[in-house]
């Protein structure tokens, strides 16, 4: 049988770090990963999900039913309060509930990108948002940037160039590389989005995850007074659990018509279950207490690994301390092969992910992306243990 397939389905990719996961897991239970991005179990609020799950079942058969495909509307009231805080004003009407943020990319995708049309993205950049786009026979072009962020003057000749239909950012505590962009670097941008016509989807998964609480990042999306510009998306996978699976989006108004009108035919509704759970959860337990225990326990975390990185020759591997996020973005001597040592390093017994597969163009192979949020204290030290002492071998220093 030969199916006939969508043209579409020509730009399906599975993710490199799907394909890494498999390569670790064949390896057995004793490898410590850094590889994936995921938050630490031990953390997780597991006795007060539950009980916010007992008080939606403590309210009645109607919470079973189905809902309203922009979610539960008192969710939104409470996204709405907490986003205050963060300088963005958005009302509760204008916070679509989404399956994760993944969901939200995936949405703004399918509104905006018709084949051919262009993306713009950092380089390197999430990976999962990249697919997305390409599922949509968009093209995804790179703009080159530095340490704060998308470079200014190559960002407007690209506007220029290639007319993008969104420009793609990550702005505070990015993945893969932990990357905070300039206050500055956040207006040049939205400047550009004003005067080209463009608008500008920000990710904000991590900014809650914040080591130095004094610091403060704004969003661009509060910077957009206008409203006009930015669509803005983050999660509860972070801050909660991955597996609620919940996020939200807003920005303009014709922009979210579209996103609810497609949602309903991508799911009908994220789980209305779930959202009302973590509705309870939000209004019984003190989640900014919560995240702050979380910010300083990961950094401890961070730090850990750190500090067995600054055992390792500094001509050979260097990297930019996160203040925030998940990910440690390491670049070695540009004589190694990152997923050549990915090899050497699962034989003792220790993973990460190798940076090529989140470039967009122009893979450095000398990259690779440390996780430093799923394991405990104990399983860093070890796994950094075994990573520095292969590391060394494999340099032979
Ligand atoms: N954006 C970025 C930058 C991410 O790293 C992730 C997941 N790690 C997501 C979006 C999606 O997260 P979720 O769907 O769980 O909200």
């Amino acid at each position: 049988m030969s199916y006939r397939f969508a043209e579409r389905t020509k730009m399906f990719k599975t993710s490199a770090i799907r394909e890494i996961g498999g390569m670790i897991q064949k390896k057995g239970k004793d490898v410590i990963s850094f590889a994936g991005g995921n938050p630490y179990e031990p953390y997780f609020p597991n006795a007060e999900i539950k009980q916010a799950f007992e008080r939606v079942f403590e309210s009645g058969n109607a919470s079973l039913q189905y809902g309203l495909t922009t979610g539960f509307m008192p969710l939104r009231a409470a996204i709405s309060e907490r986003i205050k805080s963060k300088g963005i004003q958005a009302k509760p009407e204008d916070i679509l509930l989404t399956t994760g943020s993944q969901q939200s990319i995936d949405l703004l995708s399918r509104v905006m990108l018709s084949p051919g049309d262009v993306v713009l993205t950092e380089n390197p950049t999430f990976l999962a948002a990249v697919q997305s786009f390409e599922s949509y026979e968009a093209k995804v072009v790179a703009v080159e940037g530095d340490k704060d962020g998308m470079d200014p003057e190559d960002l407007e000749r690209k506007i220029k160039q290639y007319q993008p239909k969104f420009i793609y950012v990550v702005p505070t505590f990015s993945n893969p590389d932990g990357k905070v962009w300039s206050e500055q670097r956040r207006v040049a941008l939205l400047e550009l989005a004003y005067r080209y016509n463009t608008i500008i989807l920000e990710d904000d998964p991590y900014g809650d995850i914040q080591f130095h609480a004094e610091e403060k990042y704004t969003p661009i999306a509060a910077m957009d007074h206008r409203k006009t510009q930015v669509v803005y998306t983050s999660s509860f996978s972070k801050t909660v659990v991955p597996s609620l699976r919940i996020g939200w989006v807003t920005g303009p108004e014709p922009v979210l018509k579209y996103m609810s009108q497609i949602k309903e035919a991508a799911d009908l509704m994220s789980s209305p279950l779930d959202q009302q759970a973590l509705y309870y959860l939000l209004r019984d337990m003190d989640l900014d207490a919560h995240i702050r225990m979380l910010s300083k326990n990961y950094y401890q975390h961070m730090s850990i690994m750190q500090n067995y990185l600054k055992t390792l020759d500094h001509s050979m591997v260097s990297w930019v301390e996160p203040k925030g996020g998940m990910f440690i973005w390491v670049k070695v001597h540009e004589s190694i092969n990152a997923t050549e040592l990915l090899a050497q390093v699962l034989e003792h017994g220790v993973a990460f992910i190798p940076g090529a597969p989140f470039f967009v163009e122009d893979p450095k192979q000398n990259t690779l992306r440390l996780n430093f949020t799923h394991s405990s204290p104990e399983k860093i030290q070890i796994g950094m243990e075994r990573l520095t002492l292969a590391f060394k071998q494999s340099v032979k220093l």
